[in-house]
């Protein structure tokens, strides 16, 4: 009998793909689903960025390109860099991905072996966790937790540390809690670090731009000390509504480079090349569309957690960052997971239960604010009653 390697069983999934294949197969039966489950924006491309795209194929752009990505399309990354964090990164280090994720399979791939320790976020990204068992390395759990809004404390993480510590995964804005780290946060975990050089940094910045009530991201760029050990993961999915165009950058130190150059050759080759052009224009061009999208997370964000706050035994801090809420659901008395399937199954609202994000994910459920301030109206009132009727 053929069967994949062992450490195929230890890779973990993310949820959220499953919900929403449910709740695809649901309305598909011509139930009436409302999701806020999906981690995408509800919002479309900006129409110039689609033309971009389909200029870039007008014009001949058909091949491969380079394994790291088009000069032009990493010389952006650089100019948006720059406009973001006031810092200056070469094009020699940005490296252009389908989507941010395989910054995240290929620094853990790169990092993670047996003997080794990866702290990461709990409750967290699902894929963190997954890709750290599958490189055979321990998973830390750093836990993010409810009083201190949801923020990374650098007290507890840098009590995580060891000498076997060999990647620390931070995420802020947080999927899926909506947590900010404040600047001192970051500061103090930063001074904290120079006792263990050999830790390298993960950075998952994809929300950067997604923070509210003047709460600004702090990136790990602007600390040099760390850059020689320092891996940000960003990308186009998120703030130009373009998950499915499989667009991503990361920038990473010199040593390691290389590694991610050639697993870049050794699996996906390189991005498709109209994709990378659209990028440039995303980047470039007219930024309107990106403000209306986060001006309604901002007032939908608010919403969601004010009708949150209104459900019996139900509490929900106002998220300062991404487009996610996290209520605590502990009073219920129900489990997270088993009242997500029933919400969805009987109630029609489909949303993801924390333990998808990891064990400190219970008692809570991600609410995401990706469908309009009606629909997430009508998710609530039908929540409310079916916790008051249940
Ligand atoms: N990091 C975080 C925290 C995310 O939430 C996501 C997407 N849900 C990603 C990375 C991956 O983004 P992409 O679709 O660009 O691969």
């Amino acid at each position: 009998m053929i069967a994949p390697i062992a450490a195929f069983d230890r890779m973990g999934e993310e949820n959220a793909f499953a919900v929403l294949a449910r709740a695809t197969a649901l309305a598909g039966q011509g139930r009436d689903i409302i999701n806020l489950g999906i981690g995408q924006p509800d919002f479309s491309t900006p129409p110039h960025v689609v033309e971009a795209a389909i200029k870039a194929l007008r014009d001949g752009h058909h091949g491969y390109t380079p394994a790291n990505g088009l000069l032009q399309t990493r010389e952006a990354v650089c100019r948006r860099i720059h406009q973001l964090t006031g810092q200056t990164v070469s094009a020699e280090n940005i490296m252009i991905t389908p989507g941010g994720k395989p910054a995240m399979f290929a620094a853990i791939m790169m990092l993670g072996e047996p003997g080794a320790e990866i702290l990461y976020p709990d409750p967290g990204f699902p894929i963190y966790r997954s890709m750290i068992d599958f490189s055979g390395a321990q998973a830390i759990p750093v836990p993010l937790r409810e009083e201190n809004d949801f923020a990374f404390s650098a007290e507890e993480t840098l009590s995580l540390l060891t000498t076997k510590t060999r990647l620390i995964i931070l995420n802020s804005p947080s999927n899926p809690t909506g947590g900010v780290t404040p600047r001192a946060e970051v500061e103090k975990l930063v001074a904290g670090l120079e006792k263990f050089p050999n830790a390298a940094i993960l950075s998952d910045e994809i929300y950067d731009v997604m923070t509210y009530d003047g709460e600004h991201h702090t990136s790990l760029l602007e600390f040099p000390e760390i850059r020689d050990r320092l891996i940000v993961l960003n990308g186009w999915s998120k703030t130009w509504a373009m998950t499915g165009w499989r667009l991503g950058w990361s920038v990473w130190p010199n040593r390691l480079y290389e590694g991610v150059r050639k697993l870049a050759v050794n699996s996906w080759s390189c991005v498709n090349a109209p994709a990378q052009w659209a990028g440039i224009a995303a980047i470039d061009g007219p930024q309107d569309q990106v403000d209306e999208m986060l001006s309604a997370f901002d007032r939908r964000r608010s919403l969601v957690a004010e009708l949150a706050n209104r459900l019996p035994n139900v509490t929900c801090r106002l998220p300062k960052g991404a487009f996610y809420a996290f209520p605590n659901i502990k009073a219920t008395g129900w489990q997270s997971k088993p009242l997500a399937k029933e919400l969805l199954e009987k109630a029609g609202v489909a949303l993801i239960g924390g333990p998808d994000f990891g064990e400190f994910g219970e008692g809570y459920i991600r609410v995401s604010c990706a469908s309009s301030e009606e629909n997430i109206r009508q998710a609530f009132a039908r929540i409310g009653d079916f916790l008051t009727n249940s």
